[in-house]
């Protein structure tokens, strides 16, 4: 079921012309990340982690993935990293500061940025206006933007070095066709 939807999202919608295509995966490793990466290219693989190192374990197992399935690592996000104070504005470290940046240097990739806990990300989440639209000066807004960018950055060279591959990491068996299937 996950491969169908995937191959539908993909292929049956009529995608106007992209900038950039994003899509969330489920944590860790699985047939999602698979039939994404053997069904189109994957340009780069970015990791969203918390600080703490239950949540660094998982982006482990997602990193090699990433290498596993050839997918060229744009880096580490780390969420959650530090408190803004609304009242004061100073920055609290509450559950590990920077703890991601020796995982994503383990995988030579960059920790592209540290997205702190904020009020205004939750209060622009559930207004359904992003805080960097409604709160473009805020800190949070300007490291989503350092994100953003760095990203795009990322982007460009891959497709300047001639663009991500996944001849490597084509099924075995035709689509539809269980690997464990005995007939
Ligand atoms: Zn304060």
């Amino acid at each position: 079921m996950i491969m169908k939807a995937i191959e539908q999202f993909l292929r049956d919608i009529l995608w106007s012309e992209l900038d950039v295509l994003v899509i969330d995966m489920p944590p860790g490793t699985g047939d999602a990340q698979l039939t994404l990466a053997q069904s189109v290219p994957v340009t780069a693989g970015i990791v969203v982690t918390t600080p703490q190192q239950v949540s660094l374990d998982d982006s482990k197992r997602s990193l090699d993935m990433f290498e596993k399935l050839h997918i060229p690592i744009a880096g580490v996000v780390e969420n959650m990293s530090g408190f803004i104070c609304p009242s004061c504005e100073t920055e609290s470290d509450i559950f590990g500061m920077g703890t991601s940046k020796e995982v994503a240097a383990a995988y030579k990739a960059e920790l592209i940025a540290q997205i702190p806990i904020e009020p205004a990300i939750r209060i622009g989440g559930d207004t359904g206006k992003p805080v960097t639209f409604h709160n473009p000066d805020s800190e949070t807004a300007k490291r989503y933007q350092t994100a953003a960018s760095n990203l795009l950055a990322f982007i460009e060279k891959v497709n300047a070095e001639g663009g991500a591959d996944n001849s490597a990491v084509q099924p075995t068996t035709p689509p539809g066709v269980s690997a464990c299937s005995t007939k």
